[in-house]
């Protein structure tokens, strides 16, 4: 690595490494990957101020996707004045974000503003749209993005120097025993498009990858590697599973079982366990899989 990058803890439910911003110093001030949620501003704050930065610092915010964990706190940023990075599909829900919150509410229910805070509109002026793949630079330093659809349509990586941003289109993987979950929410974890795009990345060039949840790793092809084989396995485990258990609840059992037992596998703790579910809780990755199955594979 070249420049510096510093990995933020958002410290997301007072839990420690589950959602991570970095933070790309540059002559004017500072780059962030991710906003991380409305709820963890005052965390994201502290952590700036530890390194000798505040938030007026932060003047680019390079999304990877829009959901509440990575760009909560997006709108309040660009209402400082930083310029927001978005895929194109997910740049109108910024600007506008009334669907998104609406459809999050139905998930979380009243425990929205506790888990995530508040998700401010995006102005108009603030955004920069991004589609495809491509590469922008900001004050010098080149970044380049990925279309990377799978986890969401509207998912980007960026690649900066010899680093991948990978969002949650590269997995959960948190610090503790070699372990990956694939993030596999609902409506729009898709099997196939994950798999190109993990083709994609394969063929980019780069030796170190960071996912939001959580770190930047040194071994960026085996990271890889064993995000393929995780993507193969819970299809394996879908189409042993899903034509016996068409029933929602049964199904979230049966997944959480099934993870469970990778976790025991891997040698994950007691907290390791808790902290991956807060990442990645287990019956919205359930959810997501059967709602693929229906739309794609139940015919
Ligand atoms: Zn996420």
């Amino acid at each position: 690595m070249l420049a510096k990058i510093f990995t933020l803890d958002l410290n997301f439910q007072g839990i420690p490494q589950t959602i991570a911003s970095y933070a790309i110093p540059f002559d004017q001030g500072l780059i962030l990957v991710e906003s991380g949620p409305g709820s963890t501003l005052p965390e994201l704050e502290r952590g700036l101020v530890k390194l000798g930065f505040s938030l007026a610092d932060v003047k680019h915010v390079l999304l990877t996707h829009i959901h509440l964990d990575h760009a909560g706190a997006a709108g309040w940023l660009a209402q400082q004045g930083a310029q927001i990075y978005v895929h194109e599909v997910g740049a109108p829900h910024l600007r506008d974000p009334k669907r998104l919150i609406e459809s999050a509410t139905r998930i979380y229910g009243d425990r929205m503003g506790s888990l995530w805070g508040e998700f401010l509109p995006v102005p108009f002026k603030n955004l920069h749209v991004l589609k495809g793949d491509g590469e922008f630079s900001i004050d010098g330093l080149v970044f380049r993005h990925l279309d990377t659809p799978g986890h969401a349509y509207h998912h980007m990586v960026y690649i900066f120097e010899d680093v991948c941003f990978s969002g949650d289109v590269g997995g959960v993987r948190l610090p503790g025993p070699p372990f990956l979950r694939l993030p596999t929410p609902p409506p729009e974890f898709d099997i196939e498009s994950w798999r190109s795009s993990i083709a994609k990345m394969k063929t980019a060039d780069f030796k170190h990858i960071a996912p939001t949840h959580f770190g930047i790793f040194e071994d960026a092809q085996q990271h890889l590697s064993l995000l393929e084989d995780t993507l193969n396995a819970v299809e394996q485990w879908m189409e042993a599973t899903l034509p016996q258990v068409p029933e929602r609840e049964a199904l979230r059992e049966s997944f959480a079982e099934w993870e469970y037992a990778r976790c025991a596998v891997a040698g994950l703790d007691e907290a390791n366990v808790h902290a991956y579910s807060l990442a990645m809780p287990l019956g919205m990755g359930a959810d997501g899989i059967l709602r693929y199955w229906n739309k794609f594979r139940a015919a």
